[in-house]
């Protein structure tokens, strides 16, 4: 492939090439465009970085940053990074400190997402012409992403393999022409990632509920759904009890199915913090990662060559979907430690008087066997009590998780496992204990909180409609994985995203491939390009938006936008740089356009009056949304402010004003000789699904994604060889899938599991697949076996 793809330079609209690397020429294109192209040197294995961040994560964040932005560029950008007066990271929400912030308050993967936004390079329409679609689905997905940022709204034709510039007013009209066709506004879905502003997500569920649908599927609907669902249902609440600063009080922080190292960095400064303090860190995962054995705090020039702080004092390496059994074995030991010391375990006034359900909880637990405990968990007896032994002498204790707790089948029965441990010791609402479910991307939880979801209460329906003189559509609507359904049916005809890259952070890439190539029209709101934008409906539309790092300017002047992070603040975010390319629109202004094309007559709302001035949206958002309260004035105020949070109080928002606590069995896999049970992962050089090099120097891979980690055991038993290159294939019900190509890599991971990169494992996560209650995709927990590669290097 000879691919000369985009502009670098210092001057945001001048023009340079990318030269192909030598790399190019080993890819070969992937299944039907629309997974990532195979490899056929493929990773190599190299030397483990054992302790997290340090001075390789320093040379790691300029290095990137130098490359991608120039070194001026870069000290100026970074400098405002995640500061009360700058912009808020676009990568995680991991909260900033309420008080003082360090100069430098980012961390290696923050940089480069801002790196990655604020680069030099461009993708005009010139680098389009020369580069036909078919051509540009045989790149990776670092490929793509380093080509740079899209500088103009691009088109798809029907029946082209060229993207070529269109209009603004063109491509509005368009749209609008497109959905004012569907027999039913429910043929269209609009989608939004984590990135959107609290303004502009607003916006768009205003809008799509003007058109008349809920179809509002969003990104958390496939990371922390199972974590909504299961709270709301225990605790009425559905987001974190705890503030940043209860870390610094914890004894005790219990961290399940989460690589902070790697997802969330900046949180490890808080884990080191409370290390510290004599805080005891218990985590419990598959893998053992790195960020979780020691970290030295790149902020602290003397810590630099030191060995790290110790974090966690004990790792449950837990089997794939284990931790419903674990969690069931650390209750039931501090139920019997109960029982044997007269009750001296138990917060049993806490249990009286706030919790209800505890008595047939009890019951399942004493009825639950220590063999099945065990064996589901991986977890020996012994290990099991003595990390319940830190949890019955703790007196303030933190649960957190990520995906690797949501992203099951029984995900929400294993949120709501959590919520009874924390329960048992009364462990919510008091300094320096609580609950934490860390959200994976910047605004998820702001966007929800303002709007975004298919199934938002009726109070929030008749706010909304009362606030812009309108009756919204009280049906509920689609959420991603009924919309992509809804495509591959064809009941869904218009499919729009506000962000994201959906294609690659959704199951059955296959499946949804076909999916989204059903639609009449697909339209992407973004700033770089990525593999949703090749794979796509009869037309496509790419719509170029600002990003975070840039000056927002509208008609009454420059604008901010606001955000809201894990823990439930809401602050302002202000860019620093000017746009990538004067054809840019802001995410808000873009939103604004297809409800001016699309509703026109149809609609009071002064769509393009809003935009000029973002205080009018947030006004609006104050009368809608509860706990927005002076919005305009307390957004300004440095650092934000906190909305309601009443668990944290230790109130409950349940209809009985208690919390629950439920009975959850023990989920079964009934896993045949030869089966494995995969989680996908992702590299430390990789965030959601944007791929910023081909290296996981944490886990030790260099130069190549597809890659397998099995236990040595497994791999012997299986007849398997370290480097071999093998297939991957996905049983679920009668149905198999294949994910080609993927070296085998010995690794610590307990026997009869494997784990492997997402996106390029997605293809093996079936759509149907998804948790109870929250239809969260079941990524997590893939039942695979493994045969011999039959794509050849040659291929
Ligand atoms: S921890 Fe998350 S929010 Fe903070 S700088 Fe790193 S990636 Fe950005």
């Amino acid at each position: 492939m000879h691919l000369h793809d985009h502009d670098e330079t210092n001057a945001p609209h001048q023009e340079k090439e990318h030269r192909p690397t030598e790399r190019d020429a080993h890819l070969s294109q992937g299944v039907e465009g629309a997974q990532p192209p195979l490899e056929t040197t493929g990773a190599h294995e190299g030397r483990r970085h054992k302790v997290a961040a340090g001075i390789y994560a320093i040379y790691e964040t300029a290095h990137y940053g130098i490359r991608e932005m120039g070194a001026g560029r870069t000290v100026h950008t970074l400098l405002k990074l995640n500061q009360k007066d700058g912009f808020d990271c676009p990568s995680c929400a991991w909260p900033d400190p309420d008080g003082e912030r360090h100069i430098a308050e980012f961390c290696e993967n923050g940089a480069k997402a801002v790196a990655s936004e604020a680069t030099t390079k461009r993708l005009t329409p010139e680098v389009f012409a020369r580069h036909p679609i078919s051509e540009l689905i045989r790149c990776t997905d670092a490929q793509l992403e380093l080509m740079g940022r899209i500088t103009q709204p691009m088109i798809r034709r029907d029946g082209s393999d060229r993207y070529e510039p269109i209009s603004w007013d063109e491509a509005f009209a368009l749209i609008g022409r497109e959905l004012r066709a569907l027999k039913s506004p429910c043929e269209a879905s609009f989608y939004t990632s984590g990135r959107a502003s609290n303004e502009a997500a607003f916006l768009y569920g205003l809008f799509a509920r003007q058109f008349g649908t809920n179809n509002l599927p969003d990104c958390s609907n496939m990371c922390h759904e199972s974590s909504g669902t299961g709270l709301s249902e225990t605790i009425g609440f559905g987001k974190a009890t705890i503030r940043m600063d209860d870390f610094a009080s914890a004894d005790a922080i219990f961290i399940f199915g989460q690589n902070p190292g790697t997802c969330h960095p900046r949180m490890l400064t808080e884990l080191q913090r409370a290390a510290r303090n004599g805080c005891r860190i218990v985590s419990v995962n598959p893998l053992i990662e790195s960020g979780l054995r020691r970290f030295r705090n790149p902020q602290k020039p003397l810590e630099l060559l030191s060995p790290g702080t110790e974090m966690a004092c004990l790792f449950l390496t837990v089997r794939v979907n284990g931790d419903l059994a674990l969690l069931k074995g650390l209750m039931k030991a501090m139920l019997e430690e109960d029982d044997r010391t007269a009750g001296r375990v138990l917060a049993r006034d806490f249990i009286e008087h706030h919790t209800e359900g505890f008595d047939a909880f009890a019951r399942d637990l004493h009825s639950e066997s220590w063999e099945a405990i065990v064996e589901h968990s991986g977890i020996s007896r012994e290990q099991i009590v003595e990390a319940a032994r830190i949890a019955m002498t703790s007196e303030r204790m933190i649960c957190t998780w990520a995906m690797g707790i949501t992203q099951h089948k029984n995900g929400v029965a294993n949120v709501q496992s959590i919520v009874n441990f924390a329960l048992l010791r009364g462990q919510i609402g008091r300094k320096g204990a609580g609950l934490c479910p860390v959200r994976g991307h910047s605004n998820v939880q702001g966007d929800r909180t303002v709007g975004i979801w298919e199934q938002m209460s009726p109070e929030y329906l008749k706010a909304l409609g009362a606030e812009f003189h309108f009756s919204p559509p009280m049906k509920h609507g689609l959420d991603t994985v009924c919309t992509i359904e809804g495509m591959h049916r064809g009941t869904i005809r218009v499919f729009v995203a506000l962000g994201g890259n959906f294609l690659a952070a959704t199951p059955d890439t296959n499946y949804t491939s076909e999916a989204l190539q059903r639609c009449a029209l697909t339209v992407q709101v973004s700033t770089k390009l990525n593999r949703a934008h090749l794979i796509t409906g009869r037309q496509a539309l790419i719509l170029p938006c600002l990003g975070r790092t840039e000056i927002d300017m509208q008609a009454s002047g420059e604008q901010f936008v606001s955000v809201e992070d894990t823990m439930g603040v809401v602050h302002m975010s202000r860019g620093v740089n000017p746009p990538a390319s004067e054809h840019l629109k802001s995410e808000p202004a873009i939103v604004a356009g297809i409800a001016h094309a699309t509703l026109n007559g149809r609609t009071t709302v002064d769509w393009l009056g809003l935009v000029e001035n973002y205080d009018r949206i947030r006004e609006h958002i104050e009368h809608v949304v509860p706990g927005f309260t002076q919005y305009n004035a307390r957004v300004r105020q440095p650092g934000g402010f906190y909305l309601p949070n009443e668990p944290y109080q230790g109130k409950f928002k349940t209809a009985s004003r208690r919390a629950k606590f439920t009975v959850h069995a023990i989920p079964e896999h009934g896993l045949r000789d030869g089966q494995l049970l995969l989680t996908t992962l992702r590299s430390h050089d990789q965030f959601n699904t944007t791929i910023y090099s081909e290296n996981d120097r944490y886990r030790g891979i260099a130069h190549g994604r597809r890659v397998v980690f099995l236990n040595p055991d497994d791999v012997d038993r299986l007849g398997l060889h370290r480097d071999e290159w093998v297939d991957l294939i996905g049983h679920f019900e009668a149905e198999t899938r294949r994910a080609e190509r993927f070296k085998v890599v010995p690794y610590e991971i307990p026997r009869g599991c494997a784990a492997a990169y997402y996106p390029e494992a997605n293809v093996l996560v079936p759509i149907r697949n998804a948790a109870d209650k929250s239809n969260q995709p079941a990524s997590k927990s893939i039942v695979i076996t493994i045969e011999p590669a039959r794509t050849d290097a040659a291929h």
